[in-house]
């Protein structure tokens, strides 16, 4: 799975054409989505057109809760919405209350039947994970979680970590509301990268997966160019203690 990737939530069917292109053309290879968003199929197209071999573009997609009694037809649609033979990484979007053991089960049996390479989850707490791996036979590959300075927690982290499970970082920028704070800013001095650049290398440095979303090129460009730095382990404590 590659370390960093597009999100593309709130993207527009033409926005996220135009992105996804741009951020393959980038060297992107991992772009994320959801049958929530409702533009699996300009995502696709995007990839299917991008001349890049399939095998090289890692494409994830999640099971929205009212999909939850037709996983496999809500699978099917994602795969034909995307215009693609596989998808990479297919995760149930939002765990619920007394959430029936079939949905794992069903994502259990499209993994098995190979149109999905790896199967994870999102959102889910360490409880609501306990509680899945009771009677899971497939270990979920990835656990997609707000993560960021703003909004870090250490126990799932670990948790994660500990059962060999991704933790892949959504809303990694805090959706913009903290790029200003003062210590973030600071600290982009001290490095001369962005505030959007720093927030993006602590999350790498705590071992998570990343998938900035932007709409616009050169922030596309931006949020990528976070591999030639790297913070210390003293601001990643002044970061760390942001939340
Ligand atoms: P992000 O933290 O990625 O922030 C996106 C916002 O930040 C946009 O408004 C964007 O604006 C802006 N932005 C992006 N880059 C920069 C930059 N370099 N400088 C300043 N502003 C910037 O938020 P998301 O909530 O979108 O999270 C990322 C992805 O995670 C989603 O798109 C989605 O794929 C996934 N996600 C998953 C969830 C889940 O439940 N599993 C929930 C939420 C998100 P602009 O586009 O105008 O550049």
């Amino acid at each position: 799975m590659p370390t960093f990737g597009l999100g593309t939530w709130k993207m527009s069917d033409a926005e996220a054409e135009t992105s996804v292109r741009t951020a393959l053309e980038m060297g992107y290879r991992l772009i994320d989505t959801a049958t929530l968003y409702g533009n699996e199929k300009s995502v696709g197209k995007a990839v299917r057109e991008s001349g890049i071999p399939r095998e090289e573009i890692f494409v994830t997609t999640k099971l929205w809760p009212t999909d939850f009694f037709s996983p496999q037809a809500a699978f099917n649609g994602s795969l034909s919405k995307l215009g693609l033979d596989y998808i990479d990484l297919y995760l149930v979007h939002w765990p619920i209350p007394l959430m029936p053991k079939s949905v794992w089960q069903q994502l259990e049996k499209i993994y098995a039947s190979k149109k999905v390479r790896a199967i994870g989850i999102s959102n889910y707490d360490v409880g609501d994970i306990k509680k899945l791996l009771q009677y899971a036979s497939v270990v979920p590959a990835v656990n997609q979680i707000k993560f960021s300075a703003f909004d870090f927690e250490k126990e799932i982290l670990e948790f994660c970590n500990d059962k060999h499970i991704v933790v892949e970082a959504y809303s990694p920028l805090t959706r913009g509301t903290h790029l200003g704070d003062a210590t973030v800013a600071a600290l982009a001095k001290k490095y001369n990268k962005t505030p959007a650049q720093v927030m993006l290398r602590w999350c790498l440095q705590h071992g998570t997966v990343i998938i900035p979303k932007s709409s616009h090129s050169e922030r596309i460009k931006e949020n990528a160019a976070v591999f030639d730095f790297e913070i210390s382990s003293e601001d990643m404590k002044a970061l760390d203690e942001l939340s």
